[in-house]
């Protein structure tokens, strides 16, 4: 990963934003400039250097991973204050105002010499960047992709009605974890029948029926990276009308993958998703937005819903996962992750999308 390069795309942004410094405090995004992945730091970046303040439990850790920052652990831990001095030359600040608590913003005014008015908040900086991914990282993201998918076809030799929901995720979690993930990229959402019509359905304690729709929403953590992969199988025979939903769902991720290419807005990409739905006579049952970007978090950069104003770019990394819940019923998702290439969507996800019958 080139950390300098990524340093220097950041400090083009300060001076675009007007300010001489920012202050990192999102730990994705410390990750993604410096390599550090502790769970307790902040990142100085000016124009002159990087620093990157730590607690005593990280000396080493820090010593490993961090690249071009310098690495201070200030005396009781108290990040904000040392940070704060050393900027305190600085006039004008940048703060990410998404991830500062109010606690933490009063610190640096306690400790830093500038006018509290010319501390700026900002938002999105980073996360602009990290949109869009270096080949090294889709790499990444594809090895996590992949893993995750070999799972599946292990869930399926397992899944049999009856079986807890529980039961079933905690067998596919484990089978990941054999399989090499560092961890889960988030809580896996296992649902059959009437509990699939729930977008983020937790397992409970519900049984899987004889009879329905089964969905599963899941990723792994890989070389920090996540995926994400929703499939849908269906147990016993599938009425008319489960083939009927899962068809227009089928059919609306393929419009929405088809859409993809640089330059396109996020809308549009949703909107044909949303299109196929509707004319299917479903249109009230897609709750949520086709996609997001995924990378160092599960959940990045662009969204792709109505409401997006962003347009796709080369190099991004991003969900398609259309949806029909219908309650008391059950839900239907299908969900791959793409590359946005210069021809348009370059699918990772090698699990067949066919409707498959336990
Ligand atoms: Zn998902
Ligand atoms: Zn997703």
């Amino acid at each position: 990963m080139d950390y300098r390069a990524r340093q220097a795309a950041a400090r083009q942004r300060l001076e675009g934003a007007g300010v001489e410094a920012l202050v990192v405090a999102h730990l994705p995004n410390i990750r993604y400039l410096t390599g550090f992945s502790g769970s307790n730091a902040l990142l100085l970046l000016e124009a002159a250097g990087a620093w990157l303040y730590t607690d005593g439990r990280y000396r080493e850790q820090a010593k490993q991973e961090v690249r071009e920052a310098k690495v201070e652990i200030p005396p009781k831990g108290d990040l904000w204050k040392a940070a704060a001095q050393r900027a305190r030359r600085r006039r004008r600040v940048g703060m990410e105002a998404e991830h500062v608590t109010l606690a933490q913003s009063a610190r640096w005014r306690e400790n830093w010499a500038g006018n509290g008015k010319n501390l700026m908040p900002l938002r999105g900086e980073i996360e602009a960047l990290r949109a869009v991914k270096e080949r090294e990282e889709i790499t990444a993201i594809q090895r996590a992709v992949e893993l995750a998918s070999s799972g599946f076809a292990k869930l399926t030799a397992k899944l049999r009605p009856g079986m807890k929901e529980t039961a079933a995720a905690g067998w596919l979690e484990y089978q990941l974890r054999l399989a090499g993930a560092e961890g889960l990229a988030f809580e896996t959402i296992l649902a059959g029948g009437a509990h699939g019509a729930l977008v983020h359905a937790h397992p409970g304690g519900e049984r899987l029926p004889e009879r329905g729709f089964v969905v599963v929403d899941y990723g792994v953590r890989l070389g920090g990276y996540c995926s994400d992969m929703t499939r849908t199988l269906h147990l016993g025979e599938p009425s008319r009308k489960a083939r009927a939903v899962y068809a227009a769902v089928l059919e609306a991720q393929q419009a929405a993958m088809a859409a993809v290419k640089p330059g396109v807005a996020c809308a549009a990409v949703d909107r044909a998703a949303r299109r196929v739905i509707a004319k299917a006579g479903w249109g009230g049952y897609f709750p949520h937005s086709t996609g997001h970007g995924v990378g160092l978090e599960i959940h990045e950069a662009p969204r792709l819903g109505a409401a997006s104003k962003e347009r796709l770019a080369a190099g991004q990394v991003i969900t398609i996962e259309p949806g029909v819940y219908i309650p008391g019923w059950g839900g239907v998702r299908i969900e791959d992750v793409v590359v946005v290439t210069e021809r348009g969507a370059e699918g990772l996800t090698p699990t067949p999308k066919q409707l498959l019958q336990l």
